[in-house]
């Protein structure tokens, strides 16, 4: 015997009308293109909880990709058998074997089909005696069991589930809009972007490169980190940003200890006009405070400056270790630490200003002028599709610029 189901609960509580309906539709549709792989699963809905039907599909495998969609609060494997005797003592112990470890369990059984002939107070101890004699230094704990196996004796069978596995929390992606990724290939953005997704937004994104100074592996590594994300929820576009040739500017044109503070204001026009374009409503980066000098308050202020999109900022009350653990845990971190140069390392000064301001910034780019500089990137600017199973590159694009140099 094996599950046929998975049993998915989702936080409806807080969920109303209209709401509810676009809530429910988007965790059903993002169920089903993570399971693209396993064509044989279909979803059911049913009052406040979904159950995804294996068909055949194997239950860990599915267990798991299910785990990693957001909007779900927990799920537990169910198998529907016979309402028979033999079948059900069979799926108790399934379940009971399912929770690793566990030494103590409790069954709560319930009747709604009233012409089976065991009253639920009776079924309990004859299943739990199954699993007691199935089972060594296992007992019965009514108060405190480490797994509760729940049976249901409907009208058409009877619905054995198992223990609850923890599901992704947080909202649907695609419920609350959209936002631009800023997304380097270090450890913080594409946690950013996880957090940001965890709350339902559905996440393009923006990654500047400079070859030849930064090579084919390091934007590799970018789109490595955007195909992690995918698997959180949908197609993610990366925007690909020719950088070089604004670096080299602010390089020759600009005093160095203003170089990395004018160089991030750059890339928060570009951007800020990448989302425009895509009707984005806001951008999302990887910025935290104190970390390094670009994030200071001085420096997050006169970079600030230059946008008045909402900037998302998940990560800034946040500690390295703390988002270091969430890094390994989505799977992003052993990616980004990969040792690729950055567009930001390759140019950066030996001094950068710690405490940039405003004023100095706006009268050191008055003495040049980018305009024409951020409308040729955006123009050279190319789109990779990314989603968890493919990578889409128009890759062509991207060599005929590289010839340019
Ligand atoms: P990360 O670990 O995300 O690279 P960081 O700690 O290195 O961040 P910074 O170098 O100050 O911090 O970068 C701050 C933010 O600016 C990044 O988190 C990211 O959102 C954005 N950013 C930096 N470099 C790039 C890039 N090459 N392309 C797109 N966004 C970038
Ligand atoms: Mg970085």
């Amino acid at each position: 015997m094996n599950f046929d189901r998975i049993m998915i609960r989702y936080g409806e509580m807080a969920l109303k009308g209209k709401n509810k309906k676009a809530f429910e539709q988007k965790l059903q549709s993002n169920i089903a293109r993570m399971l693209r792989k396993h064509p044989e699963t279909t979803i059911q809905k049913t009052q406040g909880r979904m159950f995804v039907h294996l068909n055949g599909e194997d239950p860990h495998e599915v267990m798991q990709k299910c785990q990693n969609v957001f909007g779900i609060h927990s799920l537990s494997f169910t198998v529907k058998v016979e309402k028979e005797e033999e079948q059900m003592k069979e799926a108790v112990l399934l379940a009971f074997n399912e929770a690793n470890d566990a030494k103590s369990f409790k069954i709560s059984s319930k009747r709604t089909d009233k012409t089976f002939p065991i009253p639920s107070q009776e079924m309990n101890p004859i299943l739990g005696g199954h699993i007691l004699r199935n089972t060594e230094n296992v007992k019965v704990d009514v108060h405190n069991p480490d797994v509760e196996i729940k049976v249901e004796v409907r009208h058409e069978g009877t619905y054995v589930t198992a223990q609850d596995y923890p599901g992704g929390g947080g909202l649907p992606v695609g419920t609350t809009g959209k936002s631009l990724l800023m997304l380097s290939g270090g450890i913080d953005s594409p946690v950013s972007g996880y957090l940001t997704m965890k709350r339902g937004v559905e996440i393009d994104a923006v990654h500047f490169h400079s070859p030849p100074y930064t090579s084919e592996r390091a934007k590799q590594k970018v789109i490595d980190l955007a195909q992690e994300l995918a698997k959180y929820g949908s197609k993610i576009n990366i925007h690909v940003i020719p950088f070089t040739g604004i670096q080299q500017k602010i390089h020759r044109e600009m005093p160095e200890g203003y170089s990395m503070t004018i160089m991030r204001r750059m890339m928060m026009r570009i951007s800020e006009k990448v989302a425009s374009k895509e009707n984005i409503l806001s951008l999302t980066t990887g910025e935290s405070l104190g970390q390094v000098a670009s994030q200071t308050m001085e420096s997050m202020n006169t970079i600030n400056e230059v946008t008045n999109y909402p900037i998302v900022r998940p990560l800034v009350s946040m500690d390295k270790l703390e988002i270091i653990d969430i890094a390994r845990k989505i799977g992003t971190y052993d990616i980004s630490i990969r040792p690729f140069e950055d567009c930001c390392t390759v140019f950066v000064p030996k001094a950068p200003k710690t405490k940039p301001n405003r004023e100095k910034a706006n009268y050191y780019e008055s003495n040049a002028d980018f305009t024409q500089d951020i409308e040729d990137a955006l123009e050279e600017s190319y789109v990779i599709e990314v989603t968890a199973d493919h990578v889409k590159t128009n890759q062509q694009k991207d060599d005929e610029f590289s010839d340019l140099l």
